[in-house]
């Protein structure tokens, strides 16, 4: 039997020559050959994040956002989270779980923070660090970045943005935007699979970093790891050779795509998918201001049911995730990011119809495929 087309927000499929990569022998992780790779990889990293400093090591988005936050706070420190969904709550537990102090603005599953509320909570008194969550992946929100980042400017706060599911596939530099430290990993638009710990820094989090001594971290401190980013034949602990190999390909890639190529890429499928899932009635739970180039969260349309749906939906050869959080039952989500192009939307949006149609949905077979198809032609 062949599997399903993966179309989930993370892990995404994987290009033929990144696996390829993958399977190279295991290089001995000091060996002239693979510390020319880790080099060339790390350069291209800095790159797309136009970075002062970035690591990538073994590990999750999860393991990155704890050394974004553990590098540039210690305990007692105030942090203001913007929540827009699941992974946005997910910074202030780890907040908490340092003996940090959270504040959290949230709001409405698929609609921004209003930024007044943010403005409010930066006045009221001075706050070590600030995150953000560039595409929160429960709710398919994309972030005002700008507006946010102007507020970290104007009350001087350290910016840590969360851009596992926008990296690669969403302008994140850091320069342009003032952001302070990303935190990402490869299996969402960078098209790896999972794996690595990415977090890149700004020369201002590096200062920080230094000005907090001694930090409740050993393997996530980058006073470790550094020095060995610098040359990667010295030793701290072991990266994952292969996986290192594997990324330095798909950023091999991303940089010959062109970053803004990539970018604009990535809007038009975002597009042309939503173009089609309107066609056929269907709605996205986000607000239109906040979609985002990387998923898309759909509503249930009356009488559809989650499970039945997605079980069906890979019957008929893809993939797809449910809603996670307050939206469990209600939504399912499609990714489309990293190496996604017009092939797998159409097989994506056939299989959506057809599963529909057996369900019981009423509409007209091909509307959602034609509808995608004049809005990816007239770009
Ligand atoms: C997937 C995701 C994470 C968690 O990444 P893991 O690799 O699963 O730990 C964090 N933040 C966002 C926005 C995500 O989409």
């Amino acid at each position: 039997m062949r599997d399903p087309l993966v179309m989930i927000p993370g892990p995404t499929p994987v290009d033929e020559a990144v696996r390829d990569a993958m399977r190279v022998q295991t290089y001995g992780h000091t060996y002239g050959r693979f510390v020319k790779i880790y080099k060339e990889c790390l350069a291209g990293l800095k790159k797309i994040f136009n970075a002062d400093a970035v690591i990538a090591i073994g590990g999750a988005g999860t393991l990155s956002m704890e050394m974004g936050l553990v590098n540039v706070a210690k305990a007692g420190d105030e942090i203001l989270h913007i929540s827009q969904g699941y992974f946005g709550d997910r910074y202030p537990q780890i907040s908490a779980a340092f003996g940090m102090k959270p504040d959290v603005v949230s709001s409405e599953p698929g609609h921004r923070v209003c930024l007044k509320e943010v403005e409010a909570k930066l006045k009221s008194k001075r706050y070590a660090a600030m995150t953000l969550t560039h595409v929160d992946t429960s709710s398919g929100t994309l972030a005002d970045l700008e507006g946010v980042s102007e507020l970290a400017k104007k009350y001087d706060t350290l910016f840590i943005l969360d851009g596992v599911c926008a990296s690669a596939a969403i302008d994140e530099d850091m320069k342009k935007y003032g952001i302070d430290v990303i935190v990402t990993t490869c299996q969402k638009a960078f098209a790896v699979p999972p794996g690595m710990t990415l977090v890149a820094f700004s020369e201002k989090a590096l200062k920080r970093r230094e000005s907090l001594g001694s930090i409740a971290a050993y393997y996530c401190d980058i006073k470790n790891w550094l020095p060995i980013m610098d040359n990667p034949s010295l030793y701290f602990a072991t990266p994952p050779v292969n996986h290192i190999v594997a990324l330095n390909e798909s950023v091999k890639m991303i940089l010959e795509e062109g970053l803004e190529a990539r970018y604009a890429r990535h809007r038009r499928i975002g597009n042309a998918f939503r173009a089609g899932i309107k066609a056929i009635g269907l709605k996205p739970i986000t607000a239109e201001e906040a979609y985002a180039p990387t998923l898309t969260v759909i509503q249930y349309p009356e009488g559809i049911e989650d499970a039945a749906f997605r079980a069906r939906l890979e019957e008929n050869g893809v993939f797809c995730a449910g809603g996670v959080g307050s939206l469990k039952g209600k939504v399912f989500r499609v990714g489309h990011m990293g190496s996604i192009g017009w092939p797998e939307l159409a097989q994506t949006m056939t299989a959506i119809e057809l599963t529909l149609a057996e369900l019981g949905y009423k509409f007209t077979l091909g509307t959602g495929v034609g509808a995608m198809e004049a809005a990816w032609k007239a770009k």
